[in-house]
Formats: structure tokens, sequence, C-alpha cells
């Protein structure tokens, strides 16, 4: 097993160690890094990079790579696992999504080394991290006042996609492309496999997200060979869907649920109603096929067009 250098600092064989990568100056002339933790482990294999809040107000990831990194021994550790707990350290540090200029990282991939703060730090993170890994687990929550049933997504058709997507046995695993920009589209690109996790919601901690998050990424080391089967490679159910959808709000007004997350619904089904302030001016919501709710809004309050509810389509269980 060779040494690991990023950002010209070498990491021994069979050693972990912090580096801290230098992003950007802020307009204090404080120098901002990016954190991250090598694991190099004794003997040669995969290279899995586990990165979180590259969206800064989502936590549950930074949770998850922490319980994971506690569990590693570098000495037992078959390949490297390079962890990059905060992607976003601006909007981390604000407590925001985006960046200070309003951009989204996660629509600026690849980026570039002379382009906005976003894409430098896109492209940093690609020539620094990606370009070395073998591997990639994203970490996300839902945004906005919306909660995400713990699910991976990736493509289905790439068989080592699939493979990491079976070993973390998520609740759902969710097929489909990624939008342009994204970090696990430019890596899709290059031709490296991909898992982004979504589960609970922003600026919290939600335990069962956290959980089943260490728990699938410790079962794909495990499928990787990294380290023991932490289960002893147990076959599981998960479910699969090859399409998704949002229900959105048709007009404005004060929302009541009607429908729970992880919940399977039917063609027509009432999921809510929106009403205004003295409950008249009703409005049901129905499903649009059968499925299973993967999102939900948080936010009684709704604007006409805001998405309400998230549904998984096509839905089929199997076991992995
Ligand atoms: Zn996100």
């Amino acid at each position: 097993m060779s040494d690991v250098t990023i950002a010209d600092i070498i990491v021994g064989n069979g050693q972990r160690q912090r580096i801290d990568l230098p992003v950007a100056r802020l307009p204090t002339q404080t120098q901002m890094t990016l954190p991250i933790e090598v694991v190099n482990g004794r003997r040669e294999g995969p290279r899995l990079w586990l990165s979180a809040a590259l969206h800064g107000d989502e936590l549950n990831g930074v949770e998850i790579i922490q319980r994971v990194l506690d569990k590693l021994n570098p000495r037992t550790l078959r390949g490297e696992l390079v962890a990059i707990p905060i992607v976003n350290i601006f909007g981390f540090i604000n407590q925001q999504r985006y960046l200070p200029d309003g951009r989204d990282l996660n629509r600026c991939f690849p980026g570039s080394a002379s382009g906005s703060l976003a894409s430098r730090l896109a492209h940093l993170f690609m020539t620094q991290i990606v370009a070395h890994c073998s591997h990639g687990i994203d970490l996300h929550t839902g945004g906005a006042h919306r909660t995400n049933l713990p699910q991976v997504r990736c493509d289905l058709d790439d068989p080592e996609a699939r493979r990491m997507a079976e070993a973390f046995a998520a609740p759902i695993m969710i097929h489909g492309e990624s939008p342009a920009g994204s970090l696990r589209s430019a890596v899709a690109k290059r031709g490296k496999p991909i898992l982004v996790y979504e589960a609970g919601e922003s600026h919290r901690f939600n335990s069962d997200a956290i959980n089943v998050g260490v728990k699938g990424v410790l079962r794909v080391m495990g499928d990787l060979g990294m380290i023991k089967q932490p289960d002893g490679g147990r076959r599981r159910q998960s479910m699969e869907a090859s399409n998704r959808t949002w229900i959105r709000a048709r007009r404005s007004g004060i929302l009541r649920l009607q429908v729970k997350l992880g919940r399977s619904v039917t063609e027509g089904q009432p999921l809510g109603v929106i009403r205004d302030a003295f409950g008249d001016d009703k409005y049901t919501l129905t499903s649009p096929g059968s499925g299973l709710v993967i999102g939900l809004t948080n936010c009684p309050l709704v604007h006409e067009g805001d998405g309400i509810i998230h549904l998984a389509l096509d839905v089929t269980t199997h076991r992995v």
C-alpha cells in the first residue's frame, strides 16, 4: 500500500491524518480551509471518499462521517477513506445552504480554477478528492423545510453504483440522473461510481437518518472489502424506484397534510388540504399515481407551485 498525498501532505501507510486544504481568504484575510481526514489502510484497496454539507445547513452527514471515522482503524482498514465532513465551509459557519455569493455549490461542478467562489471550491474538490478516489458517497438532507425519507440516489444501471446502493440497503434506492452541475453528475461523467444519500432535514440531527446512514456506509465499506462486513453480510429488503415526482401546491394557503413520510399511496388518494386562514376555499391534493412518500414539507404555509410531497413511483421491493 502506498502513501497518500493530498495538498502536498503525505499520509503514510497505516496512518490517519488531518489535512487543512487552503480554499480562499475571507474579506478579513482569514484563510478558509477545507478540513479533511485521511485514513490510509495498511493494505491496498478501494479509495472511498465521504462528503457532507455541500449544502452548508445539512448536518446529518457531518455526524454520520464522525461516527464512521470513530469505527475505523488504519491498521485493519483495506484501502483508504478520505472524509470531508464540511465541504461548503462558508455556508456551514453561516448556517446557510449556499455560498456567500448565493450560489448553490451542488450546481457548480466540475467548476474551474478561475471561476466564482463556488466554482473554485468545486474545482478543488474534483482535483484533490475525486481525482484521487475510486468510489464516493455524498451525504445530504432535505432542503427548504423539507424532510427526506432515508434513501440512496444513483444510476442503478451502473453495476458498481448498484452494488454500492444494494450494500447500503437504505429503505429505498432511487434510480435516475442527477441535475447538471451536481457533484454526482460531474463524478459520473468521469466514470466513477457515486451514491448520494438523502435523509432527514436541514439544521437538525435526525437520529434515524444518522443511524441508517452510518450502517449503510459501513455496509458499503464491508462490501468493497475495506472492513469486515459489519453485520456478517446479512441480506436485507430494500425498495427500488425508477421514477419520482413532486406534488406541487395548485394554490397558496395553509396546508394540512394527511400522509406521513414512508407511507405507500395509491392513485387518487387524498394527501392533504390547502385552505385559507378561515378554513374556506378548500383544495385537496391527490396522488397522481401509486408510490411511496420519500419527501414532505414541514411548513404549513404554502405558495402556489411549492413542492409539497415528493413521491417515488414505479416502486418494487426486493432483497439486496
Ligand atoms: Zn443537499
